[in-house]
């Protein structure tokens, strides 16, 4: 197998050869082509090309390619699985790299087509009056970058680490290059020609890296953002690179981490928190051979306890077959090379001068269908560190592979301070039922860690795991870890976006972001706005109301009627004194519903729905006897199909005397015009 890059639109070999080996036969599985490659070239095309066409898509239009996108690689999984078992990877590894990787795409499509407008920017917060009179006004606004993302991998999530980079990239509008680590890049390359082959990403949108970056940091702009996982020494070199600082380019980093988890002094032995944390650990230790970023490295349990952990996870330990990863029976399969099994060992030499080995033995395991001698086994290897307040290797040497490290603690505050020494973790786990000890802890560590995962026997059966970083949580994690984050949604969405801050008049903003924006002016229309179709609706389209006076009767009537007979309705006496009432008011939902009453076209017609109310706020109570009248404004518009868009209207209810009584903001579906 030859790796090629997809640069420009076509698959071009580098011109230098480098032999990639099976984890698990040592056997050259495939040659990656390297350097030799223009890639200033490829950062021009990325943006002249590929941004532009991105950035003329609406943000459910960039979502859309990613659902068929996802749909596209699910049906073609198979042959990344068949892959993934020469990297070492089983089939429950591959549901976390393949499977993972998809389901990553599908939520980025459904939270782009759910939490972001129809549209190719945001806003972002409110219109803010900046002038006494109102005629002076800002708004925030966040609009896709006009570079280049470059994503670069490490090499244990393949699949995963490339989509999950991807999805917030494109969403974002902003075009990629990938490139991923050289030991699997065969995986990445088998995913990146299926995403290349499947045209369905606007040409430009993505390219494809394998071998060098070359000079590629040498031509990054202000309007690119590299983002990076991988060890905390790469990062820190890539970081460092001239054009990094100069042009302030945007760096995210997720870097190695000394992950924890706690077991608190009520999980004690027999109790469904102290088994979950055994299993928590044992599992963490050889997923994936432990090759994860998040994978527990530091096991913390009370002194008393750290017996008995040491036996259950010794038990637990035992049961793993090591192996042949195509093999059904086998759990844990070889790390990802003989240069990794290398440094893993080394790296425990390392830890053993400061902690026991007390489960494995790198000397003697089995291995089922496969040979030890040539593939890069290590079974799993469990330390116990007596000292963890004196030592000092645990919270600095990451042995990335089936490798955690037991320490006791004396009390809460301890196991705060020993878990904080990691300088900076993705993600630390607790266990226990107890809120006010998960409390404790949580405040102690929390701002040393990108997640915190507390693990119960409530949540046991759904809970999704330590080390699992889940596309809608934020993934990332501070110091050590690399202080970026990743996921979160749609906030990493935001990665690839510029928010700028937007002042003008109210009429310039609403023409600019074609959102009505208060003091603008209004359109006023012989017929009523609810008369219009959704493309006919005019931004700024407005209805005044007649006016209604609200009697006591009424107040009673709807109090009874609703079942809302709170004193400060019923009541006189009750409200003497009262903060904000100056006697009996109407309720706010009366007003509502009123409002509606006044508002409403009520004949059939292009607006099919009310289907919510957002940003309500009561500004003035309504006594008996008080008139109100409603402006109605259509404010913004976003489509949704074929057959209808959203339509958000600006309403505020106000006396006859002008003041404020109630604003909010109502939204309608609207019909599209038929087609003659
Ligand atoms: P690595 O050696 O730092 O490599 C990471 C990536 O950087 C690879 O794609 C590598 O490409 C590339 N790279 C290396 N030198 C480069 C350079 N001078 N210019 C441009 N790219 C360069 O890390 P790894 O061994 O692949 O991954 C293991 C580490 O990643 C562990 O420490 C683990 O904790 C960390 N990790 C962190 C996360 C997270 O989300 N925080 C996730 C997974 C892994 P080549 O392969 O071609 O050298």
């Amino acid at each position: 197998m030859k790796l090629e890059s997809y640069v420009k639109g076509h698959w071009t070999a580098g011109s230098e050869l480098i032999e990639v080996r099976s984890a698990v036969t040592g056997d050259v599985v495939a040659e990656a082509t390297s350097g030799g490659l223009d890639l200033r070239e490829a950062l021009a095309y990325a943006r002249n090309v590929g941004g532009k066409n991105l950035r003329k898509l609406t943000f459910h239009q960039r979502a859309d390619l990613l659902k068929k996108l996802a749909q596209y690689i699910t049906e073609r999984k198979d042959q990344l699985y068949k892959l993934s078992f020469q990297a070492g990877a089983t089939r429950t590894d591959n549901l976390i790299d393949v499977d993972g990787g998809i389901g990553t795409l599908f939520v980025y499509a459904g939270k782009g087509r759910r939490e972001l407008p129809n549209s190719t920017f945001l806003m972002d917060g409110a219109v803010e009056q900046l002038g006494k009179t109102g005629t002076f006004a800002g708004q925030h606004i966040v609009t896709s970058l006009q570079g280049t993302a470059v994503h670069i991998n490490a090499f244990n999530f393949p699949c995963w680490g490339m989509l999950e980079k991807l999805a917030p990239a494109l969403l974002g509008g902003v075009p990629v290059i990938t490139k991923p680590a050289t030991v699997t890049s065969y995986v990445a390359h088998a995913l990146a020609r299926m995403i290349a082959e499947s045209g369905i990403l606007p040409e430009g949108a993505f390219q494809f890296i394998v071998g060098s970056t070359g000079d590629l940091f040498d031509h990054l702009t202000c309007q690119d953002v590299v983002s990076f996982t991988g060890s905390a020494s790469t990062s820190e070199k890539l970081q460092r690179h001239p054009v990094i600082a100069k042009e302030a380019v945007r760096f995210i980093a997720e870097r190695d981490s000394l992950n924890a988890a706690i077991l608190a002094p009520d999980a004690a032995p027999g109790s469904p928190e102290f088994d979950l944390f055994i299993k928590e650990v044992a599992k963490e230790m050889t997923v994936k051979a432990g090759q994860k970023c998040t994978a527990i490295r530091r096991a913390f349990a009370p002194k008393a306890h750290v017996e008995a952990v040491i036996e259950a996870l010794r038990d637990q330990l035992d049961k793993v077959v090591i192996g042949n990863p195509e093999l059904e029976n086998v759990r844990m399969g070889p790390v990802v090379g003989l240069d990794q099994r290398r440094d893993v060992l080394a790296h425990v030499k390392t830890l053993r001068t400061e902690a026991q080995l007390v489960a494995g033995d790198p000397e003697n395991f089995d291995v089922q269908g496969a040979d030890v001698l040539r593939g890069a086994f290590i079974p799993p290897l469990l330390l116990h560190c007596a000292d963890p307040v004196h030592a000092a290797h645990v919270y600095s040497v990451e042995a990335f592979g089936p490798v955690s490290t037991v320490m006791g603690y004396g009390d809460l505050d301890e196991a705060i301070a020993l878990t904080n020494r990691g300088g900076g973790s993705l993600v630390a786990s607790v266990y226990t039922h107890d809120p006010k000890v998960a409390s404790n802890l949580v405040f102690g560590v929390s701002s040393f860690h990108g997640r915190l995962v507390m693990i119960d026997r409530d949540c046991a059966r759904e809970q999704t795991g330590h080390g699992s970083p889940m596309p809608q949580m934020v993934h990332g994690g501070p110091g050590r870890a690399g202080g970026g984050e990743e996921l979160g949604g749609v906030r990493s969405v935001h990665h690839y976006m510029q928010r700028t801050a937007l002042q003008g008049s109210p009429a310039m903003l609403t023409g600019i972001t074609g959102s009505w924006t208060k003091n603008a002016p209004i359109v006023e229309k012989d017929r009523h706005p609810f008369r219009y179709h959704f493309e006919d609706l005019d931004i700024g389209q407005t209805f005044h109301s007649k006016e209604r006076t609200i009697t006591l009767d009424d107040i009673e009537h709807f109090a009874n009627f609703t079942g809302d007979t709170f004193y400060a309705h019923m009541d006189e006496e009750a409200t003497k004194g009262h903060p904000f009432f100056p006697g009996r008011v109407a309720h706010g939902y009366l007003l509502l519903s009123f409002a509606a009453g006044l508002f409403v076209d009520p004949d059939p017609g292009p607006v099919l729905a009310n289907y919510g109310l957002d940003s309500l706020r009561f500004t003035k109570p309504i006594q008996p006897g008080e008139t109100i009248k409603v402006r109605l404004t259509a404010k913004d518009k976003s489509p949704r199909n074929k057959q209808y868009g959203e339509v958000r209207w600006d309403v505020e209810i106000l006396t006859d005397k002008g003041e404020s009584a109630a604003t909010y903001e109502l939204l309608t579906m609207n019909a599209v015009r038929p087609q003659a």
